[in-house]
């Protein structure tokens, strides 16, 4: 766990004792749920990576997951700018909210960023199972130039949006540029993660 705590955490600035923590799925950003912490509870989660409140209805430390064994396993705890609120980045064991709901908020807990991934497996599949009502498979049947210059027509259109102020033409044709471009790296036998990995090199040199 990587814990940077460059403010003092203060737990007496409320009379009860008690922060406020906002536990964030790690992965996706989505915001779980939110509760309090005293001086135990933060401790105990430190200790043991687990997320463990203070229950205001219970009065007792309450371990998340304690029944359900959907615990909120800890990454990394951050300490807000004046030192009163908690923002705790988790990897849920299993949906948060005790409705079933993955988080309080009833919101999915799936970022846009990992619906690509999605998008890939399905473009993957379209591949591996042709199907022949599909365009993916047609682009697959044509083979990878002309898949290309799919790519160079969708991002030749896409400067030519960029040139007008509509926005929903413009986010078509980003839409479309995507598209195209996830069926080239099929087509290459690369996944995102792998583009994602250079992206992600290049970063840690500066
Ligand atoms: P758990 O900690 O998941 O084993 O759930 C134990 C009990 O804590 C549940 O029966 C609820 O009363 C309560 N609870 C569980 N999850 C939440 C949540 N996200 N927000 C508020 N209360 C919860
Ligand atoms: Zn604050
Ligand atoms: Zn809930
Ligand atoms: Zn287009």
């Amino acid at each position: 766990m990587n814990s940077e705590t460059f403010v003092t955490l203060n737990f007496h600035k409320s009379p009860d004792g008690l922060v406020p923590a906002v536990i964030q799925d790690a992965e996706t950003g989505k915001v779980l749920m939110v509760g309090y912490m005293n001086q135990e509870a933060y401790d105990k989660t430190v200790a043991e990576n687990i997320v463990t409140f203070f229950s205001r209805s219970k009065q007792r430390l309450w371990t998340k997951g304690e029944t359900s064994n959907n615990f909120l396993h800890v990454k990394e705890i951050l300490v807000d700018c004046d030192g009163d609120t908690l923002l705790i980045k988790t990897n849920p064991a299993g949906p948060t909210c005790h409705t079933g709901a993955d988080t309080c908020f009833n919101e999915t807990n799936q970022g846009r960023g990992q619906f690509l991934n999605y998008l890939q497996a399905i473009i993957h599949d379209r591949k591996v199972n042709p199907s022949e009502k599909s365009y993916t498979t047609t682009l697959f049947n044509r083979g990878v130039n002309k898949i290309a210059q799919k790519v160079g027509e969708e991002a030749v259109e896409l400067v030519i949006e960029a040139k007008d102020d509509n926005d929903d033409l413009f986010k078509g044709e980003a839409a479309d540029l995507l598209f195209h471009f996830l069926v080239l790296l099929e087509q290459k036998n690369m996944a995102l993660d792998d583009i994602i990995a250079v992206l992600q090199s290049r970063h840690q040199k500066q």
